[in-house]
């Protein structure tokens, strides 16, 4: 058992809220240093320069928020967060700026409109991911709102399932391009029929990134839709106690014990802890493709109301946006909202007469959503201004990269632009068309730079891949010229409506980076990436 292991028996995760809430009162200099750890339990972590600073995680099930809760955050963003918040690939909002003296406050102003920080961070069952258009669209095969419910109703503040080896994410779909990705999460419900065309779920378990990606495998089964809790209880209790995976925190994720163990052993572990036999899963309901980006005007499957996608570039959203986004939303809608997994905002159940008030009122809030296809599926994770495991800056250089391509090249479809800080792959650089992983790099005269790794051809679905890493240590200011190059490259010769990721298969990693069209520095020595996972 590894040291955080025996330090998480003895003080009890969930308990920490009390150590929070004293050290509110005495200051942030008189916090243990061991504490900082558990303190991620309740979603909070020390943000770089690690001087006094917190960044908060507010889990939002699913992506769905109402606006008096969108409303409160931005009050809190207003008064603690120096007016700037994001939205996560999770679905969750991340604040920063927070003292230990102002986490009484927000905690009580967070429950008041019934939101929690419990589980966004820690070794526990984190925020679970959904469709954003759950119960809106026409082409799911069933509404997956209740499934999420259940599942968070049952995990959320659950003392059995709050010392997980590490970090544990669930997804849960019910829609045929699984833009919400499952395969790179620990556990995914994937819906799918049986065959008397009963609503149930796939088990794909062990997908997950980091620095180490791998794909979730399906363990051949099938539970209906009101048993799928039987079987996320069943892989979440396989997981919790697995001891070999508590010997190493580095190799703690699900994936490694079904690398290790393989689908086959996992189903039959899965059938005892179950105490029945499921069904056995029919044709895999895997995506071909599984980009969709949220953005646009679109109608709902009930008739006369529609959902407008917002691009949010990077997540990052202002205290008036997110004040003026719930005002919209409860004039115009229902006074819902759903964030995206590509860090987008949705604004469902909104009357087609008043679609045009609507965006204008939109328009006026500063949020676009018919904007160029290489914006609408870009992410960018923390990087280095708040995250301590970053090495360089990332939503700056994002808005940098796509304000340049937006002039450069055109694009007739979305493509997937992921940059990450450092491997860790928050922002799932793996599974982008174009990835780029954050570094150092060392210039010919000594100089040492931001740069990035240019990694290409991700893909989830029924054919997935990770990115290859095509040229290592660009200096940031040149990756945009590659890229810029690369897509061209793609929209004249592309076959047809052939995908980004599909059209880079059909290279060698040397002709995909004669295409780049960087050039290598000389004698660039390797300036070692931060190994630590988050
Ligand atoms: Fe931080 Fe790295 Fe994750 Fe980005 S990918 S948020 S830099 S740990």
């Amino acid at each position: 058992m590894n040291k955080f292991e025996e330090y998480k028996l003895i003080h009890q995760p969930l308990t920490v809220i009390d150590d929070i809430l004293r050290y509110a009162k005495t200051g942030f200099d008189t916090i243990e240093e061991e504490h900082f750890n558990l303190f991620k339990w309740y979603g909070i972590y020390q943000q770089r320069p690690k001087d006094g600073y917190f960044m908060m995680r507010i889990k939002v099930p699913g992506g769905r928020i109402t606006a008096q809760q969108l409303r409160l955050l931005a009050s809190l963003t207003r008064q603690y967060a120096r007016g700037i918040s994001d939205i996560t690939t999770r679905q969750t909002f991340q604040v920063h700026w927070l003292r230990i003296e102002d986490m009484p406050d927000v905690f009580a102003q967070l429950a008041s409109v019934g939101l929690t920080t419990l589980g966004a961070c820690g070794d526990i069952v984190r925020n679970i991911t959904s469709c954003p258009v759950s119960g809106l669209d026409g082409g799911e095969l069933f509404d997956t709102r209740p499934t999420v419910d259940r599942l968070q109703a049952y995990f959320y503040n659950n003392p059995d399932f709050a010392n997980m080896p590490r970090k544990y994410k669930i997804a849960v779909t019910a829609c045929p391009v699984q833009c919400v990705h499952p395969q790179i999460n620990d556990l995914a419900l994937v819906g799918a029929k049986n065959a008397k065309g009963e609503n149930g779920f796939h088990f794909y378990v062990g997908g997950g990134l980091s620095t180490q990606p791998h794909i979730a495998q399906n363990i051949g089964v099938w539970l209906p839709e009101k048993q799928a809790l039987d079987g996320a209880r069943a892989v979440s209790e396989i997981y919790r106690d697995s001891e070999q995976l508590r010997e190493r925190r580095t190799h703690a994720r699900l994936k490694f014990l079904v690398a290790a163990k393989g689908a086959e052993w996992f189903r039959d572990e899965f059938v005892s802890r179950l105490g029945y036999t499921p069904e056995p899963a029919g044709p895999s309901t895997l995506a071909d493709d599984t980009y969709r980006d949220h953005v646009g005007v679109n109608r709902q499957s009930q008739p006369g109301l529609n959902w407008i996608g917002c691009c949010v570039l990077a997540g990052r959203l202002t205290d008036r946006q997110m004040a003026a986004a719930a005002d919209i939303a409860d004039e115009f809608g229902d006074g819902e909202l759903r964030t995206t997994n590509l860090q987008n905002l949705l604004f469902p159940n909104i009357p087609t007469d008043r679609l045009t008030d609507a965006q204008d009122a939109l328009k006026a809030a500063g949020f676009e959503w018919d904007v160029p296809n290489i914006r609408r599926g870009a992410l960018a994770c923390t990087g280095i201004e708040f995250c301590n495991l970053a090495l360089v800056e990332t939503k700056q250089r994002l808005k940098e990269i796509i304000t340049y391509l937006e002039t450069a090249v055109e694009t007739d479809r979305g493509i997937k632009l992921n940059v990450n800080g450092c491997p860790n792959s928050c922002a799932h650089h793996y599974v982008g068309d174009i990835g780029l992983q954050g570094c150092i790099a060392k210039l010919p005269n000594g100089e040492k730079v931001d740069a990035y790794d240019i990694h290409l051809g991700g893909q989830l679905g029924s054919d997935p891949r990770f990115t290859r890493p095509i040229h290592r240590k660009v200096p940031a200011d040149s990756v945009k010229y590659a890229i810029e190059n690369i897509i061209k490259r793609y929209q004249e010769t592309r076959d047809g409506d052939e995908r980004f990721s599909v059209w880079v298969h059909r290279y060698t990693n040397e002709q995909l980076d004669s295409f780049l069209g960087v050039p290598t520095i000389q004698g660039a020595p390797d300036v070692p990436a931060s190994a630590a996972s988050v």
